[in-house]
């Protein structure tokens, strides 16, 4: 039976130069199976990609060539199979079943690795459907010689045909991969908000994916439109890694520039009101996007305590409520200190 999931389509998904070749390679072989690249073997990352070009590709055989038996299964669903096979004494079934198929597409290969009797007859099901010129198309995290305990015959046959690589994309195919979700969810998804996400969620596409839902999620609870704080606020746990890199001393600098001030002013005793103005607004950021404590924020202001820290937050906190103009500047500063 086919299973496959129509969101996962050629037509969703986005080309870069991270996944191009697997993605030409991918449509070759939908357009022709058994005859371009045979097996096509696909590999990469955590949620790059793959799973979506091994359904893209089931979608449109099925839609060309509507009489193909096109079977996508992930590794362990092969496994379960032979083993309920195995239990049942059914192995005349499972072999033809599986020696019937078109189009076989088998998703996470690695975890086939150290399962000696699941490799070996995925191997003479292999043979049989590479004999008689039927596709198949295999995913796995890394390339076949890097999988451990993946038996010779098997890893010499994944070698045969074409070996396909998706990286991570860049930052203008991860802002248009964003584009076209926020477009398929129905999402109004400002342009600021896409190139900060883009920006700072650089670990895979599954990691966009689910920022933007949470985002939908808290925009229409909140009844608020999506925008950069937002996500500041909503995807606090996602942004964290790069926040841990931005050190008290940028926030000093980078505020202390912006308000014409030295750096070395907003560490003085001096307590002009522009001065300290700033002062508090560097404390705020320093806790915002720092991971530093109350009283290592208070040292690095010259030697300041822990409690004129707490106040400098909290002034400005209740502050942000009502002035607009500082909430656009620390929108300004918090950008400034996150690209
Ligand atoms: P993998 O199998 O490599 O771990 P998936 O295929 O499950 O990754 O992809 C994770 C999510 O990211 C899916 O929802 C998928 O639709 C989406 N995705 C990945 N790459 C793209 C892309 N190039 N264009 C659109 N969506 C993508
Ligand atoms: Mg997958």
């Amino acid at each position: 039976m086919l299973n496959t999931n129509l969101r996962f389509s050629f037509e969703n998904f986005v080309v870069g130069s991270s996944n191009q070749f697997a993605h030409a390679a991918s449509l070759a072989v939908a357009n022709q199976p058994g005859n371009s690249y045979n097996p096509l073997f696909i590999y990469g990352g955590v949620g790059l990609g793959k799973t979506h070009l091994l359904h893209a590709i089931a979608a449109q055989v099925s839609q060309r060539t509507p009489g193909l038996i096109v079977e996508y299964l992930s590794a362990e669903t092969f496994i379960n199979d032979l083993i309920h096979a195995i239990q049942y004494e059914k192995m005349r079934d499972f072999q033809k079943k599986y020696r019937s198929i078109d189009v076989l597409l088998v998703d996470d290969v690695q975890f086939m690795a150290t399962q000696e009797r699941t490799q070996e007859e995925f191997f003479h099901t292999f043979n049989a459907l590479y004999d008689s010129q039927k596709q198949i198309v295999v995913t796995s995290d890394k390339v076949p010689q890097d999988i451990p305990e993946l038996e010779e015959r098997l890893r010499s046959r994944f070698e045969w045909g074409l070996i396909a690589d998706i990286q991570l994309p860049d930052m203008e195919t991860r802002a248009a991969i964003l584009n076209k979700k926020a477009k398929v969810e129905d999402m109004d998804l400002p342009s600021d908000v896409c190139h900060f996400l883009a920006r700072h969620i650089q670990s895979n596409v599954r990691m966009l994916e689910g920022s933007l839902t949470r985002l939908k999620a808290f925009a229409e609870m909140s009844e608020e439109p999506i925008s950069v704080d937002m996500c500041n606020n909503v995807l606090k746990d996602i942004l964290s890694p790069k926040r841990s890199f931005i050190s008290i001393e940028e926030v000093i600098r980078i505020v202390a520039k912006h308000h014409g001030l030295k750096a070395g002013e907003l560490k003085s005793p001096k307590r002009a009101k522009p001065i300290s103005r700033a002062r508090q607004v560097a404390m705020y950021l320093c806790r915002e996007l720092t991971s530093e404590s109350f009283p290592e924020i208070g040292s690095r202001f010259g030697g300041r305590d822990h409690a004129t820290v707490i106040h400098g937050v909290n002034k400005i906190t209740a502050l942000l409520e009502v002035d607009s103009d500082l909430q656009r500047e620390i929108q300004q500063l918090r950008k400034s200190l996150m690209a």
